[in-house]
């Protein structure tokens, strides 16, 4: 445990130093809890993952959308949370913090069955469960903290700031129905901020009170769920699945087939299973290593309020172990039946075969985008052995912030000329940046700790040889090679997306 926390405070400092993110914020006032800064570079490789959470949601067809934040009171009694959506807290007499009773209890399983605020009590009696901050006494007494942040619209109107896009995506139903004219199933997904009111949050990025996230819907009509066109382009997809029985009983995750799984019943429905695959296929395609994620099942007294099937996909982290990184449920037709009793309007399809009107089921696949990119530097930073306190951000090329750095060998004005005109060059289908100080050496380190994929030297050979060349040189091989200048711009792009690997350059 202490070299877990020993290693968050390395990176958290790295992160802060080098401009990945910044806070807790404001910090200048202090710092609330779970309020954080993109710094430029973090900004930018966030950005890159969402661009890569687009283009897999959008290569299944699916559309994105951007519905408001704030939503009246009326929405979030529909949706169930007003009620269900809270943490239970439990307050320590001496020093009074707040704790999340599943957080202290977390390594105690057997609480997971506990239903009443006694069951509860008696447990942290028995074993003597003191405050971790102080060592102090709880009170006897079990609270429900709302986690809904409330606004105001209007003089008066109440409202609250979602703490999910997910219902957010329900409303326009009968819009989507139109604009897909009539489908049996299509899909939509949000990328954008949600809300929760955490009691503490303390596991920094991945546990925000202001965060973002990217959830996709998937409408369907409930025959079709085990009759899902796109279910063949999966089945033979292997998946390390870690069902509720192999957890119960000590077993690691097991990979196995999405048509074994479904043989196996893990899954109820065919667009379930694709659901999963294509939660799975994201975080694959960010390059989260393959021993580094499992994907697991639900307890059955543990799954949400309106969940039918339940698992989670987990990336396991130096700073904290395994965190959830993504939830994919199956929704049924909770929601809609919820948001046309409220509304009082009707939300059902329209079946053009049989004539008949219907609900269909939805299926969501639900994670964030601040916690893949706390997964991408806590697994990709690394200290190097041999060159003290130097360290290097061995993020996957495509995700890099800056992928390109441009250097003169050294000041010299005839070097600086042609090395600004080859980032003059770049500048205009990369972001990079052009660097003249210090040694060539400093400079390439500098380049490294922030991520940048390939460093690109204009020595003299560049300016006394033709054609012109100049050096490529690769982060994590630190190996070089001359490249023509007016090749340049296509032996970059085809490295960075790793359609070429460095060792096929001559
Ligand atoms: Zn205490």
């Amino acid at each position: 445990m202490s070299n877990k926390k020993e290693f968050l405070q390395e990176l958290i400092s790295f992160l802060q130093g080098k401009g990945f993110v910044w806070g807790p914020e404001p910090e200048i006032y202090g710092g609330t809890a779970g309020f954080y800064t993109y710094a430029p570079l973090g900004k930018l490789l966030k950005n890159k993952v969402e661009e890569v959470i687009r283009k897999t949601f959008q290569q299944q067809e699916f559309f994105e959308v951007e519905c408001p934040i704030v939503m009246e009171r009326k929405v979030w009694e529909a949706s169930g949370h007003l009620k269900g959506f809270t943490d239970a807290m439990i307050s320590c007499v001496k020093c009074k913090s707040n704790f999340r009773l599943d957080q202290l209890l977390e390594n105690y399983p057997e609480t997971h069955t506990f239903k009443k605020p006694e069951e509860y009590l008696e447990f942290i009696k028995k074993k003597n469960i003191k405050c971790p901050s102080c060592g102090g006494e709880f009170k006897p007494d079990i609270k429900k903290h709302d986690l809904m942040m409330k606004t105001r619209v209007g003089i008066d109107k109440e409202a609250y700031n979602r703490p999910e896009t997910a219902t957010a995506t329900y409303l326009p139903f009968l819009r989507f129905t139109d604009f897909f004219r009539r489908q049996p199933w299509f899909g939509v997904f949000q990328i954008g901020k949600a809300f929760r009111n955490e009691i503490s949050p303390r596991q920094h990025i991945i546990r925000m009170r202001e965060f973002t996230q990217a959830e996709s819907q998937l409408f369907i009509k409930e025959e079709l769920k085990n009759n899902f066109e796109k279910y063949k382009e999966i089945e033979n997809d292997v998946l390390p699945l870690w069902d509720y029985k192999s957890q119960k009983a000590n077993k690691k995750p097991e990979k196995i087939k999405i048509k074994d799984a479904l043989k196996k019943g893990f899954f109820k429905s065919q667009a379930y299973a694709w659901n999963i695959a294509i939660g799975y296929k994201l975080f694959r395609n960010i390059r989260i290593p393959e021993d580094k994620i499992r994907i697991r099942q639900h307890f059955p007294d543990e799954k949400a309020f309106y969940a039918d099937d339940a698992w989670d996909i987990e990336i396991n982290t130096r700073s904290f172990g395994w965190i959830e990184v993504c939830g994919v449920h199956d929704r049924t037709d909770y929601d809609l039946k919820q948001h046309e009793k409220f509304s009082k309007t009707e939300l059902k399809a329209f079946d053009e075969a049989t004539g008949k009107k219907y609900v269909p089921h939805v299926l969501e696949i639900a994670f964030g985008t601040d916690r893949p990119v706390f997964a991408l530097l806590d697994l990709f930073y690394e200290k190097k052995e041999k060159e003290q306190g130097k360290t290097i951000f061995k993020i996957p090329y495509h995700l890099s912030p800056i992928p390109i750095a441009v250097f003169p060998l050294m000041k010299k004005p005839e070097l600086v000329k042609k090395a600004r005109n080859v980032y003059n060059l770049l500048q205009k289908n990369f972001l990079c940046v052009y660097d003249e100080t210090g040694a060539i050496g400093r400079r390439y380190l500098r380049a490294a700790e922030t991520g940048t994929a390939f460093c690109i030297t204009i020595d003299y050979e560049t300016l006394e040889k033709k054609p012109e060349t100049v050096t490529i040189r690769d982060r994590d091989t630190e190996k070089q090679v001359r490249a023509k200048i007016e090749e340049l711009k296509e032996t970059l792009r085809a490295l960075i997306n790793e359609e070429k690997k460095f060792e096929e350059l001559k």
